[in-house]
């Protein structure tokens, strides 16, 4: 059997070696490995259980075939339990142990190919699982009810919770209420088959407990979200879920950071004009709908420059940012608070009763800011100017509010400051025009639109005209002739009112030169200064240069001041006088009496004439004597002074004037102001009035 077994077997590539003992056998098994062995149940040395055995104990993978002529079962089963693959009894066809060979090696690859592969299976398994577990993502499944079924350790850290607090939970618990909806019509869409997975970002709640303070409650992650194939299902109760979470809390805060500086002041930290903005449109379409009212605060701080200028700017921010806080404090939750830039504030009421709460709050906020700050340099002190829009009063859109607010705290600011106003279509229509006003202002004196009118002073005593009053007038392309009341407060605030100056002095100037060389040689010309002329420096040589340029002698000019002017800076301005005085001009005190108090300063200026202001003059009727007007001449005739009255209408006043002891007049009741030509005809035959 042993010689013809390899015959019968014989295969191309197959190799046989053949044993005739127990021991020899096993010292070949020491030696080498075979793929089967065909073994005697009988052998010389012993049974070929012990082969079996030996096999077993070292763990070999020979496969085995026993051959034997026992007739026994338990020999077979014996056989088989030892670890033999297959049993042939003797004695046996040539064909059945060349099937059972076949069969056994097949069976043996077949075993071997498994376990190679189920090896792999192992260790590509081992490879996602490390890969799964120590990912720095929240990966997860969900099952076909939306419930975990799969977490991996990152749960702990980035929920707060436990794998298996979470597992068998379902994942919408996790979700924030404002992001729901959204997640839930996601899942649905996979489970319906209609989406083939999800990228989005969603914030998910975090377990409160171990988190610090100011850690957020929820954190935002960018989840990928895949449905699972029916196939890789468990169970084919529908349709689960593959999901990876990226903890994205980081860059959003990042992000977050970057948007808050886009939408607020750096300095203050309160919302700027962007924000504002938007609030307040926000608001406007709010109150539309439930038809309420709104109020938009425009806020200046009063002379703030002067106070960075004074001391600093280091100061100036630090004021501005307490300010910002004391402001804030006069406020409700709501109300917004937002700096536009510089000193400029405004405030968003989005929702008052009435126009008087909005009053209240203006009040307290002046209120607020009667203490002082205090700051390095010391206790500072600084008011606001507050105008106050309304909605739907004063506007209905943000970008109207906010104007009239602005128009309206524009008012407060020339009004004294450090108060409030509301805005009124008045107020509004005036600012229009102003604007209006100085743009057309811009370039007048190019186009000749200015002319200079002449109104003639009369002494009644002498019967004839000794002075004229420059008048400035302008002929506006559009609008026709506008008085100086109009236009002069335009000019000053835009900064222009220099240039108009010099050209009405330098125009007076040739005027009046011209009268001298047509003989009006005792002719003097009464000029207008603003506040602002007079506050320049070089007024006094500007003005001596002008006239030195036309051969005008100084005395032939007289220069009407306000009191005003002279209480701003009393001690500058009494120089300023002197030196007119000392040039030899002329310095009267125009609309005097509508000022301040009038004697003590009298002593101090060395002016030369007071005009009385035509607002006593139209008292002046009937036969009672005018105590202000005797008051008025008692004075000038005490300091020496020359008088003027103004604004003589009526033949009766000009009487009980000249009767008080006011000889040189001024008034429509001689003549209006008018061009040169006209005022040329009054030096050669005197206006009617002046004739008894
Ligand atoms: P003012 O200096 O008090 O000038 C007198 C104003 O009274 C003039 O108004 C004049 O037309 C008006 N007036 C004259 N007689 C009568 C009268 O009998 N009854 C009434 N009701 N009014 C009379 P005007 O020309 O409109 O000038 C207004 C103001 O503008 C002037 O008041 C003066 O303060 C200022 N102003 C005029 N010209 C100039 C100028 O060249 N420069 C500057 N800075 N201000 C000027
Ligand atoms: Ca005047
Ligand atoms: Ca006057």
């Amino acid at each position: 059997m042993r010689r013809t077994l390899p015959q019968v077997l014989a295969l191309p590539g197959r190799q046989f070696d053949a044993c005739g003992t127990v021991a020899e056998t096993l010292a070949r098994l020491a030696e080498q490995n075979y793929e089967l062995i065909l073994l005697d149940y009988r052998l010389p040395d012993g049974t070929g259980l012990v082969v079996l055995d030996w096999l077993s104990r070292h763990r070999r993978e020979e496969a085995v075939i026993m051959i034997s002529g026992e007739d026994a079962i338990d020999a077979a089963i014996g056989a088989l339990r030892g670890g033999a693959d297959d049993f042939v009894r003797k004695p046996y066809h040539v064909a059945q142990i060349q099937r059972a060979v076949h069969s056994v090696l097949h069976r043996t690859a077949l075993e071997r190919a498994n376990r190679a592969m189920s090896q792999r299976l192992r260790a590509s398994e081992r490879l996602h699982r490390y890969l799964v577990e120590s990912s720095p993502d929240l990966i997860f499944t969900l099952d076909a009810e939306g419930r975990f079924s799969y977490l991996n350790p990152r749960a702990d850290e980035l929920l707060g919770l436990s794998r298996s607090q979470l597992l068998k939970r379902p994942f919408m618990l996790l979700v924030m209420p404002e992001d729901q909806d959204r997640m839930q019509g996601l899942l649905q869409a996979c489970r319906d088959g209609q989406s083939s997975g999800f990228n989005v970002e969603l914030r998910l709640r975090r377990n409160r407990h171990g988190l610090a303070d100011d850690e957020h409650a929820f954190v935002t992650v960018a989840l990928n979200g895949v449905p699972m194939t029916n196939a890789e299902q468990d169970g084919n109760s529908g349709i689960g879920l593959y999901g990876v979470a990226r903890d994205i809390s980081e860059r959003k805060r990042a992000e977050e950071i970057i948007t808050f500086q886009a939408y607020h002041d750096q300095l203050t930290r309160l919302p700027n004009r962007v924000l504002f903005r938007d609030r307040l449109e926000l608001a406007v379409a709010q109150a539309q709908r439930r038809a309420g009212t709104l109020a938009v605060m425009f806020i200046d701080v009063d002379r703030f420059k002067r106070i960075n200028d004074t001391y600093g700017h280091a100061v100036g921010d630090a004021l501005l940012r307490n300010l910002a806080e004391r402001l804030g404090k006069t406020l409700r939750r709501g109300d917004t608070l937002a700096r536009l830039g510089g000193d400029e504030f405004t405030v968003l009421l989005p929702d008052i009763g009435c126009a008087e709460d909005a009053q209240t709050i203006a009040r307290k906020i002046v209120d607020a800011l009667s203490a002082p700050f205090m700051l390095s340099a010391g206790p500072i002190r600084a008011s606001v100017s507050i105008g106050i829009a309304l909605y739907p009063r004063d506007g209905r859109s943000a970008e109207d509010l906010t104007r009239h607010a602005d128009v309206a705290m524009y008012k407060v600011k020339r009004s004294g400051k450090n108060g409030f106003r509301f805005f009124d279509t008045e107020l509004d229509s005036h600012h229009r025009q102003r604007v209006s006003l100085e743009n057309d202002l811009h370039g007048a004196i190019e186009r000749a639109e200015l002319a200079l009118y002449f109104q003639p002073q009369v002494s009644l005593a002498q019967r004839r005209v000794v002075g004229m009053e420059a008048l400035l007038r302008w002929n506006h392309p559009l609008h026709g002739q506008i008085g100086p009341a109009t236009f002069v407060p335009v000019a000053e605030e835009a900064g222009m009112i220099g240039a108009l100056s010099r050209w009405v002095l330098h125009q007076a100037c040739r005027q009046l030169a011209l009268w001298r060389q047509a003989g009006h040689l005792d002719l003097r010309l009464s000029l207008n200064l603003s506040p602002h002329d007079f506050g320049q420096p070089e007024m006094v040589e500007d003005i001596l240069s002008i006239v030195e340029q036309h051969r005008i002698p100084p005395n032939r000019l007289e220069l009407e001041i306000t009191e005003s002017m002279m209480m701003q800076d009393a001690c500058a301005a009494t120089t300023k006088v002197r030196t007119l005085r000392e040039a030899g001009f002329g310095v009267a005190i125009d609309d005097f009496g509508t000022g301040y108090s009038s004697l003590s300063y009298l002593q101090q200026f060395p002016v030369s004439c007071l005009k009385i202001d035509r607002s006593f003059v139209r008292e002046l009727h009937g036969p009672t004597i005018n105590p202000i007007i005797s008051a008025i001449t008692g004075i000038a005739r005490g300091f020496g002074l020359q008088l003027i009255a103004e604004g003589v209408e009526q033949a009766e006043q000009a009487q009980m004037l000249r009767a008080l002891g006011c000889d040189i007049m001024q008034g429509y009741h001689f003549a209006p102001p008018a061009a040169t030509a006209e005022a040329e005809r009054w030096l050669r035959h005197p206006p009617k009035g002046v004739m008894p």
